[in-house]
């Protein structure tokens, strides 16, 4: 089973990638985590990353690939796979179809008011870190540590719609192209992470 999970910013994407993984015991795959341990391996490929890294420049298209068809060559035909984050445009996700098969593409559609209702309710604690909503806790104390919970400084309105422009504008001919390959699920997110889980849970049982 290979999956790609494609969500905006708070669609409840990490936790469903989390719950997916867990339940199907799937490698998930990110180009963060691929091109970290490519570096740590110190291969040649593994310092040219590096080398670009340092001086702050993006990863060529070709180096992101050459690591994916790599670490897709290193695990067993019948291992399933999570693909979180990847492909994030057309063009890796035509590269990605020439190197596997894709068995599903899970779209979490949540609507931009209730994406934004969430960024903007975000609440982190100063102390131990943890994550909550002001939908969930009427005070700015932490629930679990009584620390001073507060709002992210680029959580604002403006920067919260940009991140989500961003992200449709390059999803949407992702969400075309799996559309007409007849892989993509819509799955209703715009309510608990369980009830994602339960629609996800419904669509995977259908393609064994
Ligand atoms: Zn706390």
């Amino acid at each position: 089973m290979k999956i790609i999970l494609l969500g905006a910013p708070n669609s409840g994407k990490g936790t469903l990638s989390g719950n997916i993984k867990d339940k199907y015991n799937l490698i998930q795959v990110s180009t963060g985590d691929l091109l970290r341990a490519e570096v740590v391996t110190g291969s040649e490929l593994g310092k040219k990353i590096h080398e670009v890294q340092m001086s702050g420049g993006m990863v060529e298209f070709q180096t992101v690939l050459d690591v994916m068809n790599k670490f897709l060559a290193s695990v067993p035909e019948d291992k399933g796979l999570l693909f979180d984050g990847f492909p994030r445009d057309l063009r890796q996700a035509e590269a990605l179809s020439n190197i596997t098969k894709i068995d599903a593409v899970l779209l979490l559609d949540v609507e931009v008011e209730e994406i934004l209702k969430r960024a903007l309710g975000r609440l982190t604690c100063s102390l131990c870190k943890s994550v909550t909503n002001r939908e969930y806790v009427d005070s700015d104390i932490c629930p679990k540590c009584g620390g001073k919970l507060e709002t992210r400084a680029d959580d604002n309105e403006e920067t919260v719609r940009k991140r989500i422009k961003t992200y449709f504008d390059s999803t949407y001919p992702l969400i075309e192209y799996y559309s007409k390959l007849g892989l993509l699920h819509k799955i209703d997110a715009g309510h608990t992470p369980e009830y994602t889980m339960e629609q996800a849970i419904e669509i995977l049982s259908r393609l064994k």
